[in-house]
């Protein structure tokens, strides 16, 4: 295998040539497990959560929590749009490249493995389009091929597993920090180290670092052994690729604990604060928000 500095590589191929070794194999694991453990005992006691029906934290739910509570009490809104059409296609072929590396796929091969899978969201989507869908259907052409020229053909010697769910329980299981990690190389089943691949469907911003951050945190914790590293492959062309190293955990634990914290004071019946910011463009909440107002105002001028 090809030796490349795992501080140098820029593409899920460089990643996997490097065979790259933990760089956060000395990371405290047990001490951020313990500093979560309070966090979350804290949080608990606050915020009544127990195992039946505990306090359940995605990256999602991390991030609204971090970026604007408001934001996070806001139920979620409903309907498919073009982004959420083009993130189901994307992950999709992002898995099909996985599972079967000999035939890159193709929209239509992504829109039939989500039929096989129960969701036809996206043939939905495009009929109810009709015509008028043509320049997403050739958007959507753009995304997968762009992410089939930045997708290896896997040794099946990685182990490739999609959509691998990961969870850690904390406070006795008052309180879970988990998900679905789209696609996870070596770890556990093999000799090598693991390799976590988010793929995002829509553009590069910077807060998609902190969601695969989350990501090697839990698994460092379920599996005893963090990740090598994360690489989030964005179909807008981006790849990200980032060496686990102890800060990285470190600062993901962090956040966790200052969600929890914030969680907590929210169950307590404590007003949500609002902090507007360009995720207000996405915000289910941001009809009659008065920060997002004022924002608007500020930008217009
Ligand atoms: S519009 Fe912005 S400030 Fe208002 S709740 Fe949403 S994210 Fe927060």
């Amino acid at each position: 295998m090809r030796s490349v500095p795992l501080r140098t590589a820029r593409t899920l191929v460089d990643v996997l040539a490097a065979a790259p070794a933990g760089a956060a194999a000395d990371a405290d694991l047990p001490g951020l497990r313990a500093g979560l453990e309070a966090a979350a005992r804290d949080a608990a006691a606050v915020g009544g959560w127990h195992p039946d029906d505990p306090l359940r934290l995605t990256k999602a739910v991390v991030a609204d929590l971090l970026r604007c509570p408001r934001r996070a009490l806001a139920p979620a809104e409903g309907g498919v749009t073009d982004d959420v059409v083009a993130g189901l296609v994307v992950d999709a072929a992002a898995k099909l490249a996985t599972l079967v590396p000999h035939r890159p796929p193709t929209v239509e091969d992504a829109c039939a493995y989500l039929r096989a899978l129960g969701d036809t969201t996206v043939d939905d989507h495009l009929a109810d389009r009709g015509e008028a869908a043509e320049p997403l259907r050739a958007e959507l052409r753009a995304r997968v091929e762009r992410l089939v020229a930045a997708w290896p053909r896997i040794d099946p010697a990685w182990w490739p597993r999609v959509e691998d769910p990961v969870r850690v329980r904390l406070a006795d299981g008052a309180v879970t920090v988990g998900g679905r990690i789209d696609v996870v190389l070596g770890g556990a089943p093999t000799e090598r180290p693991a390799v976590l691949v988010e793929v995002k469907g829509g553009r590069w911003w910077d807060g998609m670092r902190a969601d695969a951050h989350l990501y090697a945190l839990v698994v460092a914790l379920r599996d005893g052994r963090p990740p090598a590293a994360v690489v989030t492959v964005v179909a807008d062309g981006t790849t990200q690729v980032e060496p686990v190293r102890p800060a990285v955990l470190a600062t993901a634990a962090d956040r966790v604990e200052r969600a929890l914290a914030t969680a907590a004071a929210l169950a307590a019946g404590e007003a949500p604060a609002t902090r507007p910011g360009p995720h207000c463009d996405h915000c289910p909440a941001r009809a009659g928000c008065p920060a997002a107002g004022v924002r608007a105002e500020a930008l217009a001028g």
